[in-house]
């Protein structure tokens, strides 16, 4: 029987199973992760204003695992041998006929100082730490900033910035007192966000100039303090800082010996192989793929990706060519509280639509896409 490991519990990952039972793979899955546990980032930027709880963002996966009749391995891989087809864990090893790498990539944290800012991206504990310093502030300056990956400047995540950033100042104006607190937006990149598209990236600046939101741009980042943010130019206020820093690949992909991209992640072709090796597939935030330079960071690249990944896992196993590669596309609801945009782009078009109702239906896919799951 053919076995086919998955590496993480995240989007990638569960897409992956479901992709594999849905084309008829009966042999073994297992799929090994240090959580049964999908954790739903998209609804983190929820948490400032105590709409969404950690019960909320975290759905055990134990019931969706064994419906799909996969094998729960809680660990973490450490390393790969593809000669002998072995995967290295903590404590164990594991052989595989095909393996599907999932586990996402990491922040960099190499900016001095990095400690004083929040990195809210990074999970729950940050975003709510956060959240509760956030409240806990009768006035002040709050700056949100972003920056990307000087190696591999598509590794980023800037959306979420400007979600925290526009819900923040919208739920001080909810509470009466957004005229105690300064709110600053910084970036190293002259236009933020400009893979969003050039009319994106206007109308976000100018949705910042309404809401009195100050921004420094296009200076280099030197370092965090404790109540300072500094560039290469300027220095400014801040008693709490929100920061995304730019990504790179999982901490065991250094010495996988994989090919890696320039900026860490494991390289793929469009089929979703690791170049040079037959048997090993990557999908989501931990591989780097080719695409046009603003292809994002996103769980639904994650998903698509997964998706071929898996159809070309069980095309390989059955001996044949993988023949499926994913579409490139941009899609996000940037969500202000009350109101969101969707921003769409592709190889053909691109275009950024705001309205109220916007805000229910990203909650109303959130929902949606978890029941699969629940
Ligand atoms: C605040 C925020 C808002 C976002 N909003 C959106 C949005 O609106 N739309 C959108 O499309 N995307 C959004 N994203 C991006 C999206 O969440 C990521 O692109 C997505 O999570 C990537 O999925 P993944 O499966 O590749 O990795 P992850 O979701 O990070 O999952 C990785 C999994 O691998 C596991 N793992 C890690 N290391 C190992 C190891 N060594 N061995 C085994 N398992 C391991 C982890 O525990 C986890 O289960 C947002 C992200 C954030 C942070």
């Amino acid at each position: 029987m053919s076995h086919i490991i998955i590496v993480g519990a995240g989007f990638a990952a569960c897409t992956a199973v479901k992709t594999l039972r849905k084309k008829g793979f009966n042999g073994k899955i297992s799929l090994v992760a240090p959580r049964a546990e999908l954790f739903y980032y998209p609804s983190l930027i929820w948490v400032p204003a105590g709409k969404r709880q950690y019960e909320d963002l975290v759905i055990p996966l134990h019931g969706f695992l064994q419906k799909n009749n996969v094998h729960y391995i809680q660990s973490s891989v450490t390393g790969i041998d593809t000669a002998t087809k072995s995967l290295q864990l903590e404590n164990d090893h594991l052989d595989y006929d095909a393996v599907i790498i999932a586990c996402g990539g990491r922040y960099l944290r190499k900016l001095p100082g990095i400690e004083n800012a929040k990195i809210a991206c990074s999970g729950w504990e940050d975003t709510k730490a956060f959240s509760d310093q956030l409240n806990s502030l009768n006035e002040g300056t709050i700056a949100f900033g972003f920056a990307s990956n000087p190696n591999e400047p598509s590794a980023m995540r800037g959306g979420p910035v400007f979600e925290f950033l526009f819900g923040v100042d919208t739920l001080l104006r909810q509470q009466g007192r957004r005229d105690k607190f300064e709110l600053v937006f910084f970036s190293p990149a002259p236009r933020p966000g400009q893979r969003m598209g050039d009319k994106a990236v206007e109308r976000l600046l100018g949705d910042m100039k309404k809401r009195n939101i100050k921004t420094y741009l296009g200076k280099k980042m030197k370092r965090f303090n404790v109540d300072s943010v500094e560039t290469e130019g300027d220095q400014f206020n801040a008693d709490l800082i929100l920061f995304i820093p730019g990504m790179t690949g999982p901490a065991w992909a250094v010495d996988s010996g994989l090919t890696l991209s320039e900026g860490g992640f494991f390289k793929a072709n469009e089929y979703c192989q690791v170049e040079g090796e037959q048997h090993v597939f990557v999908a989501g935030d931990a591989g780097s793929f080719p695409g046009p330079e603003w292809k994002p960071k996103q769980a639904h690249m994650a998903d698509l990706q997964a998706e071929a990944a898996a159809k070309n896992a069980v095309d390989v196993l059955k001996f044949k060519k993988p023949k499926h590669s994913f579409k490139t596309e941009l899609i996000c609801i940037v969500d202000t509280l009350t109101t969101g945009s969707l921003v769409y782009r592709d190889q053909k078009r691109g275009f950024m639509m705001k309205m109220p109702p916007l805000h229910w239906a990203k909650i109303w896919f959130e929902k949606l896409y978890l029941r699969a799951y629940r």
